[in-house]
C-alpha cells in the first residue's frame, strides 16, 4: 500500500491489535443472542417544572470478558460488521417492554445510526416493534444525527416523513457539531433540537458557549422547535438555561443512565408507573 519498491515488515503489535479487533468482533457477534446488550435510561427534564418528561435509551454491553462497554465502543464496530440491526432491534424491543411500565406522559427517545438510516424497511420496521409491544408511536422519539445527514438527505427526509406520519416524534441530535446544520434545519422537517453537550456543559465558565447556546435557543423559538440542552452537569448550567425560557435539559445534574430496574424504581417512588 506505500507503493512500488517499498517493504514494509509486518509489526508484531499490528498482529496483536488485528488479534484483538477479532476477538472483539467475535465476543460482539455472540452477546447479541446471548443477550448481553441492555438498555439504560437517562432521564429529561422540564427545566422548568423539574418534571421528568422523558428517557433517552443508551445502550450497554455487560461483558462478562471484557465489563461494562460504552456505546462510543461497540456501536461503529457492530455497523462495521453489519450486525447493528439485530442488536438495537433487540434493545428496543426490551426498552418497549420497560417504557410500557411507566406513566403514559412519559416518553421513550432511541438513537438511531446512519446505517440504520439507509435501510429502506426502517420505518417499517420499527412500526412492526410498536405493534408487536403495543406501544403507542406518539410516545416515542427518534433522534438522529446530523453526521447522518451528508450524503442520503433525500432518503432521510422520506424517512422522516414516514415516522412523523405514523405519530412518532423526530429530533435533530448532538445539533451544532456537524455540517451545514442550518441547511439540514431549512429542508428537514424536525420536531425537536437537542443542543449538542459540547457547547452545555461548558457554558458556564465559557461565555462563547454560553452565546452559542442562547442563539440556538432563540433560533429554536423562532423556528417553533423545542429544545433540549445535553450535558446539563451543574445547577449553574441550569439556572442558566432556565432565564433562556421554554427548554428541557439532560445531563449528570438529573441523573446517569440507570438501567431498566433502577428507572422503574425512581418511578415508582414518584408516582410515576
Ligand atoms: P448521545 O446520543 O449524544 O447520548 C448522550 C451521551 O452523553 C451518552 O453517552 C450519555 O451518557 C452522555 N451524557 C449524558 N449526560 C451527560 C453529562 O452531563 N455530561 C457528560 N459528559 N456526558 C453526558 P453514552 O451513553 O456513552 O452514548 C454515546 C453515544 O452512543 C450516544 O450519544 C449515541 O450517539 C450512541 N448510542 C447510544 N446508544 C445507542 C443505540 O442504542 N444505538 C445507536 N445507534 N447509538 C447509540
Ligand atoms: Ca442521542
Ligand atoms: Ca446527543
Ligand atoms: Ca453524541
Amino acid at each position: 500500500k506505500t507503493g512500488k519498491n517499498n517493504h514494509c515488515w509486518f509489526d508484531p503489535a499490528m498482529e496483536k491489535d488485528l488479534r484483538e479487533r477479532h476477538e472483539l468482533e467475535t465476543a460482539l457477534r455472540a452477546a447479541i443472542p446471548a443477550g448481553e446488550f441492555v438498555p439504560y435510561y437517562q432521564q429529561q427534564i422540564d427545566i422548568e417544572t423539574g418534571r421528568i418528561t422523558g428517557f433517552e435509551m443508551l445502550a450497554r454491553w455487560n461483558s462478562p470478558h471484557y465489563g461494562h462497554i460504552g456505546p462510543e465502543q461497540f456501536i461503529a464496530i457492530a455497523e462495521e460488521i453489519g450486525v447493528i440491526d439485530d442488536l438495537s432491534e433487540g434493545l428496543i424491543r426490551q426498552a418497549l417492554r420497560d417504557a410500557r411500565e411507566w406513566d403514559p406522559s412519559i416518553t421513550l427517545a432511541i438513537n438511531v445510526s446512519p446505517v440504520q438510516l439507509r435501510d429502506p424497511w426502517f420505518a417499517q420496521k420499527l412500526i412492526k416493534l410498536l405493534v408487536e409491544a403495543n406501544f403507542p408511536a406518539s410516545r416515542l422519539e427518534v433522534e438522529i444525527t446530523e453526521t447522518c445527514l451528508h450524503d442520503n438527505i433525500q432518503q432521510v427526509r422520506t424517512l422522516i416523513a414516514s415516522l412523523k406520519n405514523q405519530g412518532m416524534t423526530v429530533s435533530l441530535d448532538d445539533f451544532g457539531s456537524g455540517y451545514s446544520s442550518l441547511a439540514q434545519l431549512q429542508s428537514l422537517p424536525f420536531d425537536r433540537l437537542k443542543i449538542d453537550r459540547s457547547f452545555v456543559s461548558p457554558m458556564s465558565g465559557c461565555t462563547d458557549s454560553a452565546t452559542i447556546v442562547r442563539v440556538i435557543s432563540s433560533l429554536g423559538e423562532g423556528l417553533g422547535l423545542p429544545i433540549t440542552a445535553e450535558g446539563v452537569e451543574s445547577a449553574e448550567i441550569a439556572r442558566q438555561l432556565r432565564d433562556l425560557g421554554n427548554m428541557h435539559a439532560q445531563g449528570y445534574l438529573y441523573g446517569r443512565p440507570e438501567s431498566g430496574s433502577e428507572t422503574l424504581a425512581r418511578l415508582a417512588d414518584m408516582g410515576l408507573t
